[in-house]
């Protein structure tokens, strides 16, 4: 329907670059300046959580040092975007706005790298934010990401993690602050009996808070829990044990 509406005002109108709002070619979501700029996830990355590394590593089966001592209880993590300026803009519009055509364009994209992923889940399920937070702001973006991603694969979605615990804002904690504060801060409602679930959130920074939802739905019975996130950060070092 948004597309469609899209379509319609870039019919009358020229087509709007999503990032910087300037005329971009025609069909295309973003002009060449920024399209440019935005730096896709690409190899070499870690094996399991699927962030960046600096360097060329000889190994594809090579993990980052976070992912390296065994604490990973999602099996695997992958994402779209490098987390800079450019995609935190894309994140924000999501976040803060509820843009729906920023998550379709983001989701659409996730979808044409990851679709293999998606094929061979059974669920898909969003982060969820607190009560609280959702009184404040309305809607949760990795929700929004989350039924996109849905309707979209036709893969079935499952609001199936209540956030019972509130937690502080991730941003300024380290990495072990953030282990602990996200702590039990999840339930699962429903027994997930040998399911395979795609966890759903709009960034990953460490992944604390994706590990501990991926702790409780294997808890749950999961048999697989593959995350996808829009973007994610850099790896911070490589695993030389
Ligand atoms: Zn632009
Ligand atoms: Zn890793």
């Amino acid at each position: 329907m948004l597309f469609r509406l899209k379509n319609f005002i870039n019919w009358v109108l020229p087509y709007q670059c999503l990032l910087c709002g300037k005329e971009a070619e025609e069909n295309a979501i973003f002009c060449s300046n920024c399209f440019s700029k935005i730096s896709f996830i690409e190899q070499p990355i870690c094996s399991i959580c699927g962030r960046m590394f600096e360097f060329t590593v000889n190994d594809i089966e090579e993990t980052c040092n976070q992912c390296s001592d065994g604490t990973r209880f999602f099996d695997m993590a992958r994402s779209l975007l490098h987390y800079d300026e450019l995609s935190r803009q894309l994140i924000m519009k999501i976040k803060r706005h509820s843009d729906h055509i920023t998550a379709c364009t983001c989701v659409k994209m996730l979808h044409t790298r990851y679709s293999d992923i998606l094929e061979r889940c059974d669920l898909v399920v969003p982060v969820p934010s607190h009560w609280t937070r959702l009184l404040r702001r309305s809607y949760n973006p990795a929700n929004i990401i989350a039924i996109e991603l849905t309707k979209i694969s036709g893969k079935k979605y499952k609001n199936v993690l209540k956030r019972s615990k509130k937690t502080e804002y991730q941003r300024a904690k380290s990495i072990i602050e953030r282990i602990n504060n996200v702590l039990d801060a999840f339930s699962c409602k429903f027994d997930l009996n040998g399911k395979s679930v795609v966890l759903v959130d709009d960034v990953m920074t460490t992944g604390a808070t994706l590990n501990e939802c991926a702790k409780v739905l294997k808890h749950a019975g999961a048999k697989k829990v593959i995350c996808i996130t829009i973007a994610c950060t850099r790896a911070l070092c490589f695993n030389f044990g």
